[in-house]
């Protein structure tokens, strides 16, 4: 399927840049605005993903329109513009009729998934409107491999066994093509009030995060009476959002350089924020804008302990609920039909799932109408293309192998160093870059990639003529009007 292109000759299109995005999750979509809006050379550009529609992937697509972002409007930009989704929701003028804040109060307040979906396509069809001297394609097909060619190029090899050759390519996979565990109900239908759940029936909901807390209260919002358990293996739910404004704050000097002491500073720093009113939200906010280089320095055997102990705790308090879902939560637990239990999912079976609890080495049967699994994925190193680049040496796993070892700008690092034109953009560096399956972090990376491209020479060659591509740039909007 073709998305857009003007009458541009075929063999012209052969000598553009051409350039394939894997995934069209928020990460490949971010990945495609960045590129319009910022590479000013002519371009072919190829979307892949084997999920016919424009789903959003994990972030956005939801099979029920109420589910909520995490996220302030304020911090989910996707233009540049830290005011863009403010203002496009200023705009809206449904929204503005069903919301109560004031215009100003908007950045503050948290939308459902479904609007800001349609914000980032209209931002991607306006990217596009804007460019004709650039073609896109969306096509339905996996990558399964990706090959570097002797001339610096890419050979991307899709589902159908055909090969595209490429002279950059972004891996926005984020958590794999794969279904997950493929012996667990997946969350991917609403459950109706009447289907499989009456009054005393039990449902599971698999997960700690965001979606387990949104599919608990979709299913009493729905009418479901019966109890629910929440099966996490660590057991912390989100933290609340505050109602203040929570910029972030955080001192300035030099931070102690090994965990122990770094989560006393911490802690010294969030009981300040609260001290001064600014509550410890600010604080989180305000580590965020220093993790990355915290993280860096840390020792590997500490990086892992964090990953071990810390960072489930880490996760809660910085993926926030909204003040009003959190309360709601809070009455839920209080209430007694919902209940939260440490233990880790090991099958589905037909009475309920296999549970291995926290701190025994036998699995239990936990009895289970439904379970519903609302957990949170990891990127898979095991997937046939990104094991194919380890093999080859295209990439290098990251020192904790949570995903592949990159550059803040995504390139992915190879035991020689960067092979330029490859990227990782979003969750797959997730073990370099603290934070990259987050929506700002994301968009501040593809932006950061998409410069790079521009700016970089990548794919000039001679063309057929003997003038290199980037040097004719400025003349091909003319020549395919
Ligand atoms: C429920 C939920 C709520 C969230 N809410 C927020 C929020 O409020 N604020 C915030 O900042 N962040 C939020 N996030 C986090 C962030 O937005 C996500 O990390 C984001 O989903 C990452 O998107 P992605 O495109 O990288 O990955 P995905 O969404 O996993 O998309 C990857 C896509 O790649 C495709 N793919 C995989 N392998 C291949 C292959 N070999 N070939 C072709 N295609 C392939 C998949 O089919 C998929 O469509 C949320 C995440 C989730 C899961």
């Amino acid at each position: 399927m073709t998305v857009h292109s003007h009458s541009i000759p075929v063999s012209a299109q052969r000598d553009m840049l051409q350039i394939a995005i894997v995934g069209r999750g928020f990460s490949g979509m971010m990945m495609a605005i960045a590129l319009l809006k910022t590479v000013t050379r002519p371009f072919q550009l190829r979307l892949f993903d084997p999920h016919p529609t424009v789903s959003g992937g994990q972030a956005l697509a939801s099979t029920h329109s109420s589910e909520i972002l995490n996220s302030r409007v304020r911090d989910l930009s996707v233009s540049g513009e830290p005011a863009d989704f403010t203002d496009w929701l200023t705009e809206n003028l449904a929204f503005r009729q069903a919301v109560p804040a004031a215009i100003p109060g908007f950045g503050q307040i948290f939308v459902q998934k479904a609007i800001f979906s349609d914000y980032v396509y209209q931002r991607f069809s306006e990217a596009l409107a804007e460019r004709r001297d650039v073609t896109v394609q969306m096509l339905n097909e996996i990558i399964v491999g990706v090959r570097r060619t002797a001339d610096h190029r890419f050979l991307v090899g899709i589902g159908d066994g055909s090969e595209l050759r490429c002279d950059v390519v972004f891996l926005a996979t984020g958590y794999g093509a794969k279904e997950p565990l493929p012996d667990i109900v997946r969350d991917r239908s609403p459950i109706a009030a009447g289907h499989r759940l009456g009054g005393s029936r039990h449902v599971v909901v698999l997960g700690n995060g965001l979606r387990a807390v949104d599919r608990v209260l979709q299913l009493r919002d729905s009418g479901f009476t019966g109890e629910i358990t929440i099966l996490s293996r660590r057991g912390f739910l989100p933290q609340a959002h505050t109602r203040l404004s929570a910029d972030p704050v955080f001192p300035a000097q030099a931070m102690p350089k090994h965990l122990p002491a770094i989560m006393r500073f911490v802690r010294q720093v969030c009981a300040q924020a609260e001290a001064d009113g600014k509550g410890w939200q600010a604080a989180m906010n305000g580590l965020r804008k220093r993790a990355r280089s915290l993280w860096s320095a840390l020792p590997q055997k500490e990086k892992r302990q964090f990953n071990r102990h810390l960072r489930a705790i880490y996760d809660s308090h910085r993926n926030r609920l909204p003040a009003d879902m959190h309360a709601r939560l809070e009455r839920e637990l209080a209430g007694g039909m919902t209940q939260m239990k440490r233990g880790r999912a090991m099958k589905r079976t037909q009475d309920g799932v296999l549970v291995r609890w926290r701190g025994q080495d036998v699995d239990g049967l936990l009895l289970a109408d439904e379970v519903i699994d609302c957990r949170c994925l990891s990127p898979d190193l095991a997937d046939p293309l990104i094991a194919g680049m380890l093999e080859a040496g295209l990439a290098i796993k990251d020192e904790l192998e949570l995903g592949l070892a990159v550059k803040g700008s995504g390139e992915v690092l190879t035991p020689k160093g960067g092979p330029g034109g490859l990227f990782a953009i979003g969750p797959l560096g997730l073990g370099s870059l603290p934070d990259i399956d987050l929506v700002p972090e994301i968009v501040t990376q593809a932006y950061t990639a998409a410069a790079l491209v521009a700016t970089s020479g990548l794919g000039n060659r001679p063309s057929p003529t003997g003038r290199r591509l980037a040097d004719t740039a400025g003349a091909f909007p003319e020549v395919f009007a």
